[in-house]
C-alpha cells in the first residue's frame, strides 16, 4: 500500500511531489501521457518566477523532475484508466500496463488540455504561430496582426491582452452572439484594435509550406464565402477540457468536470482525496498557480495523514 500517490506530471503534480517528498512521505507520482504537462507544449515561458531570461518548457519541468526525483519521489510512467475512491482510503487506481495500486492518500493533479480545431494546418504550425496561451507566447508577436478564436470570456481576455502587442486583433467567432460575459465583451468590443469577424470558421491556417503562421483562411457559415486574414500568429481561445475522466464519476465536479474543491483547501468531496492546478481550476490556468496548489496539496494530504496515522 502507498502511503501517497500523486497522479500527474506538470507543475502542479511536481510541486507536490517536491514538498511531499521532503516531507519523506515518499510519494510515487504516475506520469500520464504528457510527462511535464501543458508547459512542454510551450516554447520560453517569461513570467516563471526566477528566470530573469525565461527558460523554456520542457526544460523548466526537467528541472522540476529532477528536483522531485532528489528527495525520493518515484515515478511509475502509465496513466491511471480508472480508479475505485473511498472516503478515508484506502483507494485503488487502474493503470493501462495492468497494474493496479492502491493508496492511502492521493492527490490528482491531471491538469486540462486546450480545445483545439482538430484541422491538419493547425496541428502543423503549432509552437510556430499557433498558440493555446495568450499569456505565454503573446510578446512574441509584436507590431503584426493576431488572430484569436473563440466567443467565451477567454476570447475577450485574450483578445484584450493581445492588443498590447499585435498591431491590430482579429477575434473570429462561429456565431453573432458571445458566450461571454457583458462586461468582458463590452470591454473587447471598444478596443479599437479588435475587430470581430463574426459568423466565421477558421478552414485553414496558412502557411504550412513557410513552417509560419502567415495568415488563416476563414469561412463565413450564413454566406458560405471565404476570405482569408493576414496574420503573424493564431490564438485558440475556444475553452479547456479537465484531464479528469476517470475521477469525474467518483468526486464532485462541476458541469464542465472540474474537480471542486472545498473551501480554503485542496481537499475534494472524497475525505483523503486532494487536487491541484487545472483540474481543479479553470480561472488562473498559470503553471505558478498551478505550482502553488500543489504545494498547498501536499501539505493538505501531509496533514490528513498525520491525523490518520
Ligand atoms: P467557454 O466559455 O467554454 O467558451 C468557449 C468559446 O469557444 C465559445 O464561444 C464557443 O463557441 C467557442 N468554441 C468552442 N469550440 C469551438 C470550435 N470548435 N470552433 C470554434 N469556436 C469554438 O471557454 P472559456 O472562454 O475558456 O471560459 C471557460 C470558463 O472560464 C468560463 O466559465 C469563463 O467564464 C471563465 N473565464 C473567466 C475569465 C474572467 O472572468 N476573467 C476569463 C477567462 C475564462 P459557442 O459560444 O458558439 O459555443
Amino acid at each position: 500500500m502507498e502511503r501517497l500517490v500523486i497522479v500527474g506530471t506538470g507543475a502542479a503534480g511536481f510541486t507536490a511531489a517536491i514538498y511531499s517528498a521532503r516531507a519523506n512521505l515518499e510519494p510515487l507520482v504516475i506520469a500520464g501521457d504528457v510527462l511535464g504537462g501543458q508547459l512542454t507544449t510551450t516554447t520560453d515561458v517569461e513570467n516563471y518566477p526566477g528566470f530573469e531570461a525565461g527558460v523554456f518548457g520542457a526544460d523548466l519541468m526537467e528541472k522540476m523532475q529532477k528536483q522531485a526525483e532528489r528527495f525520493g519521489t518515484r515515478i511509475q510512467y502509465d496513466y491511471v484508466e480508472s480508479c475505485e475512491l473511498k472516503p478515508g482510503g484506502p483507494h485503488k487506481l487502474h493503470l493501462r500496463g495492468g497494474d493496479t495500486i492502491e493508496c492511502r492518500a492521493l492527490i490528482i493533479a491531471t491538469g486540462a488540455s486546450p480545445r483545439k480545431l482538430d484541422i491538419p494546418s493547425e496541428k502543423a504550425l503549432e509552437n510556430k504561430g499557433v498558440s493555446y496561451c495568450a499569456v505565454c507566447d503573446g510578446a512574441f508577436f509584436r507590431d503584426v496582426p493576431i488572430c484569436v478564436v473563440g466567443g467565451g470570456d477567454s476570447a475577450m481576455e485574450e483578445a484584450h491582452f493581445l492588443t498590447k502587442f499585435g498591431s491590430k486583433v482579429y477575434l473570429i467567432h462561429r456565431r453573432d452572439e458571445f458566450r461571454a460575459s457583458r462586461i468582458m465583451i463590452d470591454r473587447a468590443l471598444k478596443n479599437p484594435k479588435i475587430e470581430v469577424v463574426y459568423n466565421s470558421v477558421v478552414e485553414e491556417v496558412l502557411d504550412v509550406s513557410k513552417d509560419k503562421v502567415t495568415g488563416v483562411k476563414v469561412r463565413n457559415v450564413l454566406t458560405e464565402k471565404v476570405s482569408t486574414i493576414e496574420c503573424g500568429a493564431l490564438f485558440m481561445a475556444i475553452g479547456h477540457n479537465p484531464n479528469t475522466a476517470p475521477f469525474a464519476p467518483h468526486l464532485e465536479t462541476d458541469s464542465a468536470n472540474y474537480i471542486l474543491l472545498k473551501q480554503e483547501s485542496t481537499r475534494t468531496s472524497v475525505d483523503g482525496v486532494f487536487a491541484a492546478g487545472d483540474c481543479a481550476d479553470h480561472v488562473y490556468r498559470q503553471a505558478i498557480t498551478a505550482a502553488g496548489m500543489g504545494c498547498r496539496a501536499a501539505l493538505d494530504a501531509e496533514r490528513w495523514l498525520e491525523a490518520q496515522e
